[in-house]
């Protein structure tokens, strides 16, 4: 089966959709994305999405191409025509094509919506949040808007392909400060070596992971205390527990940083309890 893809109102093959040579998107990555998790043909945390959905294009002053109803609609839709079951669906938004110019278009143009949606294999999740996975560290030398979920993504790509080519899954990036920002593509948390759950505060300098507002509800429910606080890399080599967090690997475990084992060795009981009430509380 051809997967199927939403190009600015009209559903049709992946292979046959296209934009514009000049829409914004790909000229200057002026454009903003966004992804659900779709467990059981249903969006995960669908709200929280659709809200920073609408603030990343606030901030870049993209108008909304179309209302929330709407836009859900064309995403159950996209899921439904592609069969996901279980996977993850993502939606760009760009501030639409015109003539290249650097300033924004006057008047505005059409924003471009594109909508695609791909099956995960849950076995092959559930396998890696058993055995935890191996990170490695690397500057962070993104922009000072990193709370924007823009397509701009080049730093974190090429960190995550040197990570790949290290065998690790992910790559936690570190400030000029020697802190820990947070992940390629999610967000970093540790148990310290004193048992505190850590991860940075919401800052200019991270992404605001739905899936770490999640957990963190989630912990607090348990009476566990989460301490936004951001860590240092020798803090997370001497941590009892690492893992990271995002819509399409929910709360994964590490076990490894830089090649340094992370506690045990293996998946600490932190992490999986939060993983365990992640999975429990959405799959509802
Ligand atoms: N940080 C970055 C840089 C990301 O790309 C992502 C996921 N796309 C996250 C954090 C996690 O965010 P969420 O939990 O909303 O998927």
């Amino acid at each position: 089966m051809s997967r199927i893809a939403y190009v600015d109102g009209a559903y049709g093959p992946l292979s046959a959709a296209h934009v514009s040579v000049e829409d914004r998107g790909f000229q200057f990555g002026d454009a903003v994305y966004e992804v659900w998790a779709v467990r059981g043909g249903e969006l995960l945390d669908a709200e929280g999405h659709f809200t920073r959905l609408r603030r990343s294009l606030g901030e870049l002053r993209i108008a909304e191409p179309m209302g929330e109803r709407a836009l859900r609609i064309v995403l159950a839709e996209t899921v439904r025509r592609n069969r996901v079951k279980d996977g993850i669906v993502y939606l760009q938004v760009s501030r639409g094509a015109a003539r290249r110019d650097h300033a924004f278009p006057d008047p505005p143009v059409r924003p471009t919506i594109v909508v695609t949606a791909r099956a995960a294999d849950p076995r092959a999740a559930a396998a890696r949040r058993e055995k935890g996975v191996a990170v490695i560290s690397a500057p962070d030398i993104r922009w000072g808007r990193c709370d924007i979920k823009t397509v701009n993504l080049l730093p974190n790509i090429l960190a995550k392909e040197d990570a790949k080519q290290k065998g690790a899954f992910e790559v936690w990036l570190v400030n000029a400060d020697g802190l820990v920002t947070e992940g390629s593509a999610s967000n970093a948390w540790i148990v310290d070596a004193s048992g505190r759950l850590r991860t940075a505060p919401k800052t200019m300098n991270i992404l605001h992971g739905i899936t770490r507002d999640a957990l963190i509800r989630l912990a607090e429910e348990r009476q566990i205390a989460v301490d936004e606080r951001p860590f240092t890399l020798e803090e997370a080599y001497a941590a009892r527990e690492a893992f990271l967090s995002s819509a399409s690997n929910a709360a994964l475990p590490i076990v490894a940083i830089d090649g340094r084992t992370i506690g045990e060795g293996r998946p600490g009981p932190l992490a999986r309890t939060l993983s365990d009430a992640y999975f429990g509380a959405s799959s509802d």
